[in-house]
């Protein structure tokens, strides 16, 4: 009886190991992913960027088209055992080479398909924006908790050389003390039947897909929370692509040093723009959150001197991402971007919308 207590103890501690992605993240094993979503994204940015990954891999593809998973997989080398449909997902529990499931969704399926992935016994990456609510975003942090899961939000500009040069720029004081910040990202949005124009898959407009970068900078430009938002919309509702969601967001956070920022994003015009003012300078990027070919520039009052960044370790921000995801995962440290970032940024989310509907200004616990 003793004998076979002690198999059962084993057999279990075992099993956890086996379940336990940290157990078999060893170094110098590159950790698997699973895609979730062959989209533009997922399919077109992300999967080609394994190949300058040091520490990830790509290992299974989870789509809606059959016929484009088994293309994809078969370009990659994969077997029809790492192709999952949305309904069958669940089954990635059983495969022990998906380590890190990376969800590129539309934005109301991320919640559902984090918490699924964390329940499979799962590390999570997510693309931003995180979720569609402050309680979704809420759910997935607590999903991930309780299966002792890491889960990372897709901010690849933490990774992306410019900006992180301009981070180390503001904070060893090349513009003295910041005052004032302008962030402004957008794209004309010609589709009128994209997910993106959908609420109930894209959870609202412009500032959900391109506002979050205009927020995400201002907070990691300044390195500050903000106390205080305030904002107004314009949006032509008589135009067909704006039935449902936002095209014009423009709001101004207040910080607790006294410096502010004005933000935008729209679907009605391209932009992609970065400026920090302090008393002593200005650090300008433009564009600024492109997935290449980004500019900045450093001067007392204007575009004086044209600033290329230092090589870094990363080939590119994508990779740069996801090795840092598979690092964390190993080192079994949370990632610099985490689930409580893409909450931060949801609850200032939400208090944007509450500015809009109840016309004042909104304070930020
Ligand atoms: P796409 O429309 O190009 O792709 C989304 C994919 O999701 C589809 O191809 C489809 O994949 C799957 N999908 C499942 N259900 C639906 C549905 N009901 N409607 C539409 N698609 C569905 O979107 P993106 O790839 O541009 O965006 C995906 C996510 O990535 C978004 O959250 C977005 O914000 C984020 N993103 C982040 C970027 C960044 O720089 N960090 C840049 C671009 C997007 P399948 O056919 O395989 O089922």
């Amino acid at each position: 009886m003793d004998f076979g207590r002690r198999d059962l103890l084993l057999g279990s501690a075992a099993l956890l190991l086996a379940n336990s992605s940290a157990a078999r993240a060893v170094p110098g094993r590159k950790l698997g992913y699973a895609i979730v979503g062959l989209g533009s994204y997922g399919l077109g940015v992300i999967i080609p960027q394994f190949v300058n990954c040091t520490h990830s891999r790509l290992a299974a593809v989870v789509s809606g088209d059959r016929a484009k998973a088994t293309r994809v997989a078969a370009e990659h080398g994969l077997g029809a055992g790492a192709i999952y449909s949305y309904a069958d997902f669940d089954r990635i529990r059983d495969n022990p080479d998906v380590d890190i499931v990376y969800v590129c969704l539309p934005n109301a399926m991320h919640a559902e398909f984090t918490i699924r992935a964390a329940r499979a016994g799962k590390h999570v990456l997510c693309e931003k924006p995180m979720a569609v609510s402050v309680a979704e975003c809420e759910a997935m942090i607590a999903a991930c908790r309780a299966a002792d899961r890491k889960l990372m939000i897709g901010y690849r500009c933490h990774f992306e050389a410019y900006n992180l040069e301009a981070v180390r720029l503001a904070r060893s004081g090349a513009a003295g003390k910041i005052r004032y910040v302008r962030s402004e990202h957008g794209f004309v949005q010609h589709n009128p039947a994209a997910w993106r124009l959908k609420r109930a898959l894209s959870g609202g407009g412009s500032l959900m897909d391109m506002g979050i970068y205009s927020l995400q900078a201002a907070r990691y430009m300044t390195g500050e929370e903000p106390v205080a938002v305030t904002a107004r919309e314009s949006t032509d509702r008589r135009d067909p692509r704006f039935r449902e969601v936002e095209d014009i967001l423009d709001w101004t956070l207040e910080f607790p040093s006294g410096a502010i920022a004005s933000c935008q994003s729209m679907y009605s015009a391209a932009q992609n723009h970065v400026l920090l003012m302090g008393d002593a300078g200005r650090i300008e990027l433009e564009p600024a959150t492109r997935y290449t070919g980004n500019h900045m520039w450093v001067g007392e009052d204007g575009r004086e001197k044209a600033v290329t960044p230092p090589p870094g370790p990363r080939v590119t921000q994508f990779a740069g991402q996801l090795d840092h995801m598979s690092e964390s995962v190993v080192a079994g440290r949370e990632p610099i971007v985490s689930g409580e970032e893409g909450l931060r940024d949801m609850r200032i989310v939400e208090a944007i919308y509450r500015s809009v509907r109840e016309g004042r200004t909104i304070r930020l616990g």
